[in-house]
């Protein structure tokens, strides 16, 4: 194929997803992605329609976390497509799952699986409004927690706004909102508010805007208030979950949850989402008092994959391997920011961190930012630009500022990464 055909080859297809999809592309967090079309994903890499490969950290917005097309995982996948896929009721498969779960995550008693991390954080608010009899929902602003009308947020200048045309503003009446990492404002707001409160979430690392860690006391001040008012604390692990630690953030920050949210790395790229918890109220589900349902829920090909990550997660524990490869890449990166002299940005923890360029009022250096205030002193818009720059350049990154490192990146992958950065940055900056 000569440059010019596969040029063509991205373009028509383009055209072909503008015709028949909205935007050309199937999630809106994708219309401001550069539009290459993938054709395969191997490991740590992908190889689009044109022939070219990207290191990949983005993982799909994280579930590779393995890999693409883990091979135990695939095998797996593939075995139970051919046993039948869904059966609307029990099998061995499921229970296999559920039980490898539990044995991973260890503080929970019960879990149910999902598809969407976006249906399974509805299926913890519904409980823990269920189990409190309360309305109100406490959340911290830059959070995201799904796309759905009582949980999309716009955190605008006020916080709290309707995120999305079609959401009507009384959706999201029952939301306060508080700043991370402030644990005197959170203890206002249980002043004021604890005793109708019927759950606080947290993406205890939070990884939707910035990746910024839960300062040392945050985590355990909003257990103590929770359980002081008895008010439920849902962890939102969509991201966390499997990747900071087989146990996720409860067990990398040593603070347990009633409640937590899983999904992306559970199940190595099947759509599978988790909710866990407490015996208390996860019964709930079991008298019936209160419901989740869901056709594909548990499908065979969902227990096989989780089954088959989990076993490769306690079998072979990555996390020592991906901390290394996340804290050499992100010394070569900083390195690249002096070397061409550019204010990039890094900070979180090694298999998730965030990069960015600092703003003209932020502060300069490695001052880690704590809060959404904080993130918006950087210049993300030049950090999105940079990212198509990236992508151009063989390294596939998310626009947002976030790497997800995987157990399949080696030190082929970083070398290649670093190498593309780095001509990424010169053409950036006109550097050498
Ligand atoms: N919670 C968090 C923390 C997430 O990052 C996401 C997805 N990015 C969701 C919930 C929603 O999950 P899903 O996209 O699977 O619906």
């Amino acid at each position: 194929m000569t440059t010019s055909q596969a040029a063509t080859r991205t373009a028509g297809l383009r055209d072909r997803a503008e015709a028949v999809i909205p935007g050309g592309v199937s999630s809106n967090v994708r219309l401001l992605a550069p539009r290459v079309f993938f054709e395969r994903g191997a490991g740590p890499r992908l190889w689009d329609v044109e022939g070219n490969d990207y290191v990949d950290y983005l993982l799909g917005q994280g579930p590779a976390f393995l890999g693409h097309a883990h091979p135990q995982v695939t095998e797996a996948v593939a075995r139970a497509v051919r046993s039948g896929m869904v059966y609307g009721a029990q099998h061995a498969l499921e229970v296999e799952a559920a039980e490898r779960f539990i044995a991973a995550v260890r503080w929970p008693d019960l879990v149910r699986f999902g598809v969407s991390g976006t249906e399974s954080v509805q299926g913890a608010l519904r409980l823990a409004r269920a189990a409190t009899g309360r309305r109100r929902l406490l959340r911290f602003a830059g959070h995201y927690h799904g796309w759905i009308d009582n949980v999309l947020m716009d955190f605008g200048a006020e916080g709290g706004r309707p995120g999305t045309l079609g959401q009507p503003a009384d959706a999201l009446a029952d939301w306060l909102v508080a700043p991370f990492n402030d644990t005197d404002a959170l203890a206002e707001v249980f002043s004021a508010h604890g005793e109708e409160i019927a759950a606080v979430i947290v993406e205890p690392m939070m990884c939707n805007q910035g990746a910024i860690v839960a300062e040392p006391d945050f985590l355990e001040a909003l257990r103590a208030l929770t359980t002081a008012h008895g008010t439920v604390l849902i962890f939102d692990e969509v991201i966390t979950g499997f990747r900071l630690a087989l146990g996720g953030a409860a067990e990398h920050y040593g603070v347990t949850p009633d409640l937590a949210v899983y999904g992306k790395a559970l199940a190595g790229g099947w759509p599978v989402s988790a909710l866990a918890g407490r015996e208390e109220l996860m019964g709930r589900f079991g008298t019936g008092e209160v419901n989740h349902s869901g056709t594909f829920n548990a499908s065979v090909m969902a227990a096989a994959a989780v089954v088959a990550t989990l076993e490769v997660l306690t079998e072979d524990p990555p996390y020592e391997r991906v901390a290394e490869h996340g804290t050499r890449l992100r010394a070569g990166l900083a390195g690249l920011g002096d070397k061409h002299q550019v204010p990039l940005r890094i900070q979180g923890l090694p298999a998730a961190f965030h990069v960015s360029f600092g703003g003209p009022r932020s502060v300069g250096g490695s001052a880690p930012v704590r809060d959404l205030s904080g993130l918006r002193e950087l210049d993300l818009v030049r950090y999105a630009e940079f990212s198509r720059l990236l992508a151009e350049h063989g390294v596939w990154v998310a626009g947002r500022g976030i790497w997800y490192v995987s157990a399949a990146h080696g030190d082929a992958e970083l070398s290649d990464a670093l190498e593309r950065v780095d001509a990424a940055l010169t053409a950036d900056t006109g550097t050498a």
